[in-house]
């Protein structure tokens, strides 16, 4: 099962309840290593919710590993969809070496985190200014 496949079996929108629904879209992260770490979003009222990739990123850290080699999200339907600035963020804080990795943000489209973010506001060292 590839990457995008592994996302796609957890999109599953459900609605708890009046203020809460989950899996609206899935996640599914490469380490480095070869590991595959999934998440799903959680929309809620008052927007405490997060999305799948912050989730995903999450269950990597659990075991150890924060070097992402490839990232998918996709919506109930399989469809990729971008990461959001925040996560975005996220990904490339927790290592220099993210800047490489492989997002896919449209079906079939295929960027650098780098590429995404182009004026990193981290210098070079990963140091902040
Ligand atoms: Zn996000």
């Amino acid at each position: 099962m590839n990457l995008k496949e592994e996302a796609t079996q957890l999109a599953k929108s459900v609605t708890l309840n009046d203020y809460i629904s989950y899996g609206d879209v899935a996640a599914a992260i490469e380490t480095l290593e070869g590991n595959v770490y999934t998440g799903i979003s959680i929309d809620t009222a008052c927007s405490l919710g997060h999305c799948a990739e912050h989730s995903a990123v999450s269950e990597m850290l659990k075991h150890g590993e924060y070097r992402i080699k490839a990232v998918v999200a996709v919506d109930s339907g399989g469809n990729a969809v971008p990461p959001c600035g925040r996560c975005r963020e996220l990904m490339s804080q927790l290592s220099p070496d993210n800047r490489k990795s492989i997002v896919e943000v449209r079906n079939g489209i295929f960027k650098t985190l780098e590429e995404l973010m182009p004026f990193d506001w981290k210098n070079e060292s990963g140091q902040r200014r």
